[in-house]
């Protein structure tokens, strides 16, 4: 698992890690300041921003 990336920490404070309920796991966000706001994780790879955006569409 990578590093998350400084733009990661800004996304989810303080250390750029997103754990949703289910998720033994934490994910580390590897957005860059490019990504759109919020990410789906889906053109950058990022596992934390795809787990998130799972999650909420998976509510419905
Ligand atoms: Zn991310
Ligand atoms: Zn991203």
């Amino acid at each position: 698992m990578n590093g998350p990336t400084d733009e990661g920490k800004k996304r989810y404070p303080p250390n750029g890690l997103y754990q949703a309920k289910y998720m033994t796991q934490p994910h580390a966000c590897t957005c860059t300041a490019e990504c759109t706001d919020p990410c789906d994780g889906e053109d950058c790879g990022c596992s934390a921003c795809l787990a998130l955006h799972d999650g909420v569409a998976s509510i419905d």
